[in-house]
């Protein structure tokens, strides 16, 4: 804390000022009045010349200046035994003067200065200091005035007050008007002294008003730290609560995304979409494992320039990213080195964070994340990212399962063609399709030629392969929207929506010369085999579903009557079955 303290006689310097001047040139003044008193006596009143006076006025002349000399060195001395010393030298100054002033012939006019070091007394420490000195003062001025004038009256020199009443009277005026004069300075002191006084209780109560507020500043500042610092305390929940929200609504997103869509390109695709738009990246990838090596195949990204998805494309296996392909680990990179990096090559990415997507341990895939700037990246995005891999991961597992299953309840075993019970599900939609649209609709029945001594001849395992090899063929064969299925043993059945009987039995009489040039071979047997097709269509030889499958069987049994190795359409309504 600041002190006030204040020192009093500190204003009233100037007055030792100008004391310290009168001080240094009294002894002048003391030598004008000889000159004057010299000049006095000698030429206006024509008195005798008395030496003793003048040597009398010199010794008080040079009394007058020791003394200047003693309190110009006591002034410079800055110590609490001064004002003693001053004091002393000012009662010495005082007897001095009085002294020298009764030397004087017209001492009545100058007795004032005698009083002039006084005055200043009660400038500086009050009237009361004064009365001392002012007794002493008069009294001596008396004295030496008296002692003077009798002195010079024995040497027959009279002076200008004989009458002894009169000159005390005159001084005793004089000393009164001075005493008035110090009466009203020291009044003056006092009233400084006062004011001091009610200003160095203000300046106290000032001080303790400081303090106070300092104190009360203090506790502001203080609370004002603490709202602060709790302030800061809320940003950082309410930043972590609204991205623990955006997170919640991403993740809720992809769930709901996962439960809707049922198409997995479509789903990696919205979830990519979700990614880049929750974290703001420049590009999200998502590859996928495939193939017996679990090679990484890029399946969507964000990346639209073709060159640089090509880039990608071409280096996505590489040995880089490998913690995360084969350890399952998540990686970030906030500094990237394209050539640590080769995905990234003329790419201007600068981070990325690589996480898998793993199911029971095993990698399904990565999501990788791409940013422009360096440092882009912290580990609370990677968290992110891992949680949403996860979800990602569950969705591709359980679609993996879910076709695994369809396939199983679906596909034939052996040959990959549909099954006959998903057949007869198809047949029913495709039928009911086929009528309400009034589009065509034709079935082809194959059998293969003497399959059994196929089988007798080559062996099982070798009719297994045929049935491979051919439904193979078939299968790249067909439009997207036929459907091939196993009907049973080595017969087999094809529905083609929008095809009349005419595009049916040109198709058949492609497949079987195809089939009949198929050479299938195992490492020691090579061997072709033929087949006999039966075709109908609806509604130009069928007008009901079943009829359908019949007319097509008959057309199938007619072309083995006929010797195998051809196609036989089912007569036209009313009509017998024509041969090819
Ligand atoms: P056809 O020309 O009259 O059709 O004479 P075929 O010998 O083919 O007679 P059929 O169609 O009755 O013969 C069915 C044979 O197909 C019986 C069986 O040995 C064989 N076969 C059926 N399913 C399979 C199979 O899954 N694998 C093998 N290798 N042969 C099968
Ligand atoms: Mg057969
Ligand atoms: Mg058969």
């Amino acid at each position: 804390m600041e002190t006030f303290e204040y020192d009093i006689h500190k204003s009233f310097s100037d007055y030792v000022k100008y004391e310290k001047n009168i001080t240094k040139f009294g002894w002048l003044i003391f030598l004008c009045l000889i000159f004057e008193d010299l000049f006095v006596r000698s030429y206006l009143v024509k008195q005798p010349f008395v030496i003793e006076i003048v040597v009398l006025q010199g010794i008080l002349l040079f009394l007058s200046l020791s003394a200047s000399i003693i309190k110009a060195q006591e002034f410079k001395k800055n110590s609490e035994n001064r004002s003693k010393a001053a004091d002393l030298i000012k009662l010495a100054e005082v007897v001095i003067t009085v002294c020298f002033i009764s030397t004087l012939h017209h001492s009545v006019f100058f007795y004032f200065v005698a009083l002039l070091p006084i005055t200043f007394i009660s400038l500086t420490k009050g009237f009361e200091k004064t009365i001392p000195f002012i007794i002493f003062s008069w009294m001596l001025q008396i004295v030496s005035q008296y002692g003077v004038f009798r002195w010079l009256a024995d040497s027959g020199i009279s002076s200008i007050m004989d009458n002894g009443m009169l000159f005390v009277a005159m001084i005793t005026l004089q000393y009164v008007i001075f005493t008035v004069f110090c009466y009203v300075w020291g009044g003056v002191y006092n009233e400084y002294l006062r004011s001091e006084e009610e200003n160095n209780i203000l300046i106290d109560r000032l001080g303790d008003k400081y303090v106070q507020l300092e104190q009360a500043k203090k506790e502001i500042q203080n609370q004002y730290d603490k709202i602060i610092e709790s302030n800061n305390q809320l940003e950082e929940a309410n930043k972590k609560l609204t991205s623990s929200l955006a997170e919640f609504y991403t993740l809720q997103q992809i769930s709901q995304a996962i439960t809707s869509i049922f198409d997995m390109n479509e789903l990696l695709k919205f979830v990519n979409d979700v990614i880049i738009g929750v974290m703001g990246v420049y590009h999200s990838t998502i590859a996928l494992c495939h193939g017996p090596q679990n090679k990484l195949k890029v399946q969507v990204s964000s990346i639209f320039d073709k060159k640089d998805l090509a880039i990608v494309s071409d280096y996505i296996n590489c040995d880089t990213l490998k913690p995360s392909t084969e350890e399952g680990r998540s990686m970030i990179d906030n500094n990237v080195n394209p050539e640590d990096y080769p995905f990234t090559k003329g790419r201007n990415i600068q981070s990325m964070i690589c996480v898998p997507l793993l199911a029971k341990g095993k990698t399904l895939g990565i999501v990788i994340i791409e940013h422009s700037i360096k440092d882009a990246f912290d580990d609370e995005n990677m968290r992110l990212l891992e949680v949403i891999s996860q979800q990602v991961s569950i969705a591709i597992e359980n679609a993996r399962l879910y076709q695994q299953m369809h396939d199983l309840a679906t596909l034939d075993g052996l040959t990959g063609a549909y099954n006959r019970l998903y057949f007869n599900d198809r047949f029913q939609e495709e039928f009911k399709n086929a009528q309400s649209k009034g589009h065509d609709l034709s079935l082809l029945i194959f059998d293969i030629d003497h399959f059994k001594k196929f089988n007798d001849t080559y062996g099982h395992l070798f009719g297994d392969l045929v049935l491979k090899t051919l439904s193979a063929y078939i299968k790249k064969t067909l439009r997207k929207e036929d459907i091939f299925a196993r009907y049973g043993g080595e017969e087999f059945v094809i529905l083609m929506p929008y095809t009349s009987l005419e595009q049916a039995r040109e198709k058949a009489e492609d497949l079987r010369i195809g089939i009949s040039q198929l050479n299938i071979t195992d490492r020691v047997v090579s061997a072709s085999v033929t087949i006999s097709v039966g075709v109908s269509t609806y509604p130009e030889t069928a007008g009901r579903m079943q009829e359908l499958i019949s007319t097509a069987d008959d057309a199938l049994y007619e072309a083995k009557n006929a010797g195998r190795n051809r196609v036989r359409v089912a007569k036209k309504k009313g009509y017998k079955n024509d041969e090819v």
